[in-house]
């Protein structure tokens, strides 16, 4: 027979081992998770300023975890990146995009596909070489795919514009995200090829609460308008952001008072739908 102490002892360590068997570390899960296929992608229609139409969508990722709680990518991109499973999920991401952009161009022959791109994407060969190949297996026109990059993600700027000039050569757009909440200079942005400038969701939050931010965004206008880029406002969630941003010349937008991100089928209902009006 074991002395009591000891059987205590080795149920400890049998518990012990269970718990940490039940919570894994967060790049553990998403590892996880990727295997078991619980990532899937919801499309937010981005329209038209001007018309309402919708012209396009950006691509968000969704973590359908069995047990838990959904988990924001505002959490688990950052862990992602941090532990080098970005580049999995990126992955996973372009496949799942190329997979779904053929009924969605069947049903509009002019629409782009918005996907998120993070720093080591940019910087490295594999993601694009990816996406150029599904690009051109499926020959998907020119413009139907836009790479979203944020200003943090551009750390090196010089192998950065390398990559954005490989995505032009092959008809890829290139969409500056979240801009004006970066840290790096405009001269940087400057220096890059880019075709998109999405206006992030806090410079429209202050439209209706006539903060200060809201005396920064006619100047990001302009600054669009000098360096010819096409305009994404972000967020947009109500009528007066949306004739404050038409009268001064945004030709795009995305937010809750257009559509919420959604799956795929209710995207293609909604082409559908404004197909027949
Ligand atoms: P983001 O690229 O700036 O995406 C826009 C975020 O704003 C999305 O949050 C969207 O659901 C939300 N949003 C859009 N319209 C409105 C609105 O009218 N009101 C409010 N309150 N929110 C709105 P989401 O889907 O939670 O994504 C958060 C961030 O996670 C994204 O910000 C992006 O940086 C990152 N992310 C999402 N999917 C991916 C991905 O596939 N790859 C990478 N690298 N990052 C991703
Ligand atoms: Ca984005
Ligand atoms: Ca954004
Ligand atoms: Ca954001």
């Amino acid at each position: 027979l074991l002395p009591l102490g000891a059987v205590a002892g080795l149920l400890l360590v049998a518990a012990v081992a269970l718990a940490t068997h039940r919570r894994l570390s967060l790049p553990g899960e998403i590892r996880l998770g990727l295997k078991r296929r619980e990532f899937h992608l919801h499309y937010q229609p981005v329209v038209d300023l001007r018309t309402g139409r919708c012209i396009g969508a950006e691509a968000l990722l969704r973590w359908r975890r069995p047990e838990g709680l959904p988990m924001s990518p505002d959490l688990f991109i950052p862990a992602a990146e941090r532990s080098g499973m970005i580049r999995a999920i990126t992955a996973h991401v372009i496949d799942n995009a190329l997979r779904d952009l053929p009924a969605l161009l069947a049903l509009q022959p002019d629409f782009h596909l918005g996907i998120n791109f993070s720093a080591q994407d940019l910087e490295a060969d594999g993601s694009i070489t990816q996406l150029l190949r599904g690009l051109r297996a499926m020959k998907a026109p020119a413009g139907s795919l836009v790479v979203e990059i944020t200003e943090r993600n551009v750390t090196d700027a010089k192998a950065a514009a390398k990559q954005i000039a490989r995505l032009h050569d092959h008809g890829v757009q290139v969409a500056v995200d979240d801009f004006g909440t970066g840290h790096s200079s405009l001269s940087v942005l400057a220096g890059l090829e880019l075709d998109i400038l999405k206006i992030d969701k806090s410079f429209v939050d202050a439209i209706d609460a006539q903060a200060a931010a809201s005396m920064v965004l006619p100047h990001i206008i302009d600054m669009a308008k000098a360096l010819s880029l096409f305009m994404i406002a972000e967020g947009v969630e109500t009528e007066t952001q949306a004739d404050y941003l038409r009268e001064r010349g945004v030709q795009l937008a995305q937010g809750w008072l257009y559509g919420k991100p959604m799956p795929l089928e209710d995207l293609l209902d909604l082409l559908r739908t404004q197909g027949r009006a």
